[in-house]
């Protein structure tokens, strides 16, 4: 640091003598020409400035050589010393002080370009130079229902909550359906869409309605990576393969998919198709396996003939098989490989067989801790996967479909587990799960185009960001809310922070890394270095998903507690807080079935969600008339910023 200050120094200072020397400031050999010229009225020794206030000629000591020299007649020709009084001791009091002032000048330069030199870049670049910077609290799954059942934000202690919605502009806003893309108004959110519309100031087309569109017109079975896949079967003799979360609970995947891709099969000659079901009772009920697997043998019964064979081959639970995320977990992805490509694992007659063994085994079992299983004849299993065979995952939703395409896309480096044989086969997703990375290397269907997001726009007018969260939802808070892109926009603008999470079941430790999130938050917001900082505090979805009412009402007040910390770092620091959330979860822990009966219900849910402004020192009224979504906040943030949004955003929910 003290190098760092001494080098500044005397580059500053040499710059200012020399500066000084070619326009005669000092030595008085040059006239000076050009005094509103900024650097060198910056620049140029103090001293030399006082012409401005002395026009006299009869004040030596304090005049400028150089005007001394324009304003008097002997010295016209401009060369030589041109001081008239020639007192060789005010000379050098004249060069004193000139030299002091030179140095001071420089001192003053550098603290200016050393004391925080991005904000001041920023501001100057950006339009919101004077506006308070702006800090989003993403509360996820922390939804708003006045019913109160199973509803573990009104059962928590909330004096933070309660207090900014009693006191401040306060809203909520639809985040699930068509409010964040989805393709009705049954469709739950998830934290996917939900950051999607949160980022993007926008309603994007999401993966199941792009994928029903593509279905509906047929234009999946025209894509060149179908053809591929279904001629080199063809040509082989060889198995198409599925494999996907057997449900329709349309957050992953959905089973009418996989029934219109089956007859569209058995209709283009394919001979023989085998199903590899992962089981849902995550965005389904919680134990409604059976129901998805006897639609799926209906339909295969119907389509099975003389010229076509089709059947379950093996599956088992989304928590157990397959359906890693973040590579969290890899022995999850081995252990499926090992069930769908290898045919290797406990085996039985049937999917039906296999879910009601291990239901009778382990009585409290629900559907997405269902282990893995194998259907199998005479000892052998009926889908192994061979050379020639083409699978499909039809998953759509891209974070817990990344692993298997690599696994199935990895060349021979691969190196996550040992994958045994590899089949030479043909794979492809239903969509591009990852565009940056372009993984599956072939897809399906045409991946949704998001572009002007709010990063984008803060970018464009140099404002700098900050993100934060845990592991599990640190995706969300980057990925996800910059519209499905890896690659920040900006190295030198965005700032991206994440927390390992636990490895850990999330009912043991509900306050998950909520606390050291908060941490960050406030050093970032303390720092002065942001016009914009959002986290993501994961406890109400992560824990609402456990079922456990105990933890998920610790894990609310958690949340709680931490925004408290950031509400107050926000007060002190002169920040503008906003509070929302994703989706709904943790306020409908309990749902009445069919039957009559309260069951746990670990979804996430239809409510909307809170909306808070909290500005210490003025009031951002909201207007609360109209139907807002997620897709409203980011407009609603560039306005308190006071940046103008793209054209194409829905709108600022400010009055
Ligand atoms: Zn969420």
């Amino acid at each position: 640091m003290k190098s760092e200050f001494l080098l500044r120094f005397c580059f500053i200072l040499g710059v200012n003598v020399v500066l000084s020397i070619v326009h005669g400031s000092v030595w008085g050999k040059k006239t000076l020409k050009d005094e509103t010229v900024w650097p060198i009225m910056i620049l140029r020794p103090l001293g030399t400035a006082q012409k401005q206030d002395c026009h006299s000629v009869n004040n030596p000591i304090l005049h400028d050589q150089g005007v001394k020299r324009m304003q008097s007649p002997e010295n016209g020709t401009g060369k030589g010393k041109s001081f008239i009084p020639g007192k060789g001791n005010r000379m050098k009091i004249q060069k004193f002080g000139k030299w002091l002032s030179a140095c001071l000048s420089a001192l003053v330069l550098m603290a200016a370009s050393m004391s925080g030199l991005p904000p001041v870049i920023a501001q100057a670049e950006g339009t919101n130079a004077a506006k308070k910077p702006v800090v989003l609290v993403v509360m996820d799954g922390v939804g708003e229902s006045s019913d109160e059942l199973g509803n573990m934000v009104m059962k928590a202690s909330t004096p933070t909550l309660d207090t900014l919605k009693a006191n401040d502009p306060y809203r909520t806003l639809r985040a699930h359906g068509t409010a964040v893309g989805m393709p009705t108004d049954e469709d739950m959110g998830n934290s996917e869409v939900g950051h999607n519309a949160l980022g993007c100031g926008q309603i994007y087309a999401q993966g199941a309605r792009l994928v029903n569109e593509s279905i509906e017109n047929g234009r999946i079975y025209t894509s060149d990576t179908w053809k591929d896949l279904i001629s080199g079967v063809k040509d082989a003799r060889g198995t198409l393969h599925f494999i996907g979360l057997l449900s329709d609970g349309n957050v992953h995947s959905h089973i009418s998919h996989l029934l219109a891709m089956l007859k569209e099969a058995k209709a283009e000659g394919v001979e023989r198709v085998r199903v590899h079901i992962l089981l849902d009772g995550r965005d389904v009920p919680a134990t409604s396996a059976l129901e998805y697997v006897d639609q799926l043998e209906e339909t295969l019964t119907a389509l099975n003939d003389d010229s076509f064979d089709g059947r379950i081959a093996s599956g088992g639970g989304r928590m157990v098989v397959t359906m890693d995320r973040y590579q969290a977990n890899w022995e999850m992805v081995r252990e499926g490989w090992d069930l769908h490509v290898h045919g290797q694992g406990r085996q039985f007659a049937s999917a039906r067989e296999a879910i009601e063994t291990f239901r009778k085994e382990t009585p409290d079992i629900i559907d997405q801790n269902l282990p893995g299983f194998v259907i199998a004849e005479d000892g052998k299993p009926v889908g192994a996967m061979a050379d020639g065979d083409s699978v499909i995952l039809f998953n759509f939703r891209g974070d817990r479909a990344l692993e298997l395409s690599m696994a199935f896309d990895g060349d021979a480096s691969f190196d996550k587990f040992d994958r045994g044989q590899v089949p030479k086969v043909r794979y492809a997703g239903m969509l591009e799960y990852d565009r940056d990375e372009h993984i599956p290397k072939n897809y399906l269907v045409n991946p949704p185009q998001f572009s002007h997001t709010l990063t984008e726009l803060l970018v464009e007018n140099g404002v700098n960001e900050y993100a934060c969260s845990e592991t599990q939802k640190f995706g969300h808070v980057t990925y996800f809310w910059n519209g499905n892109r890896s690659e920040k926009f900006s190295e030198k603008l965005e700032t991206w922070e994440e927390v390992p999470s636990d490895v850990r079941p999330y009912e043991e430790a509900p306050w998950m890394k909520a606390a050291e999130i908060t941490d960050r938050v406030i050093a970032a917001i303390v720092s002065g270095r942001y016009g914009f900082i959002r986290c993501n505090l994961a406890n109400g979805d992560m824990v609402g998903h456990t079922g456990n009412l105990e933890a998920t009402e610790i894990a609310v007040e958690t949340v709680d507690l931490c925004l408290g910390r950031i509400l107050k770092a926000c007060d002190e620091n002169g920040c503008i807080l906003v509070v929302t959330a994703d989706h709904g979860n943790c306020e409908k822990m309990l749902e009445v079935n069919k039957k009559g009966e309260i069951t746990a219900r670990t979804a996430h849910s239809v409510n909307p969600v809170p909306f808070i402004i909290h500005d210490k020192d003025a009031r951002h009224e909201l207007d609360t008339e109209s139907a807002y979504g997620l897709a409203n906040v980011a407009p609603t943030v560039a306005q308190l910023l006071g940046i103008k949004g793209y054209d194409n955003w829905e709108k600022s929910m400010l009055k």
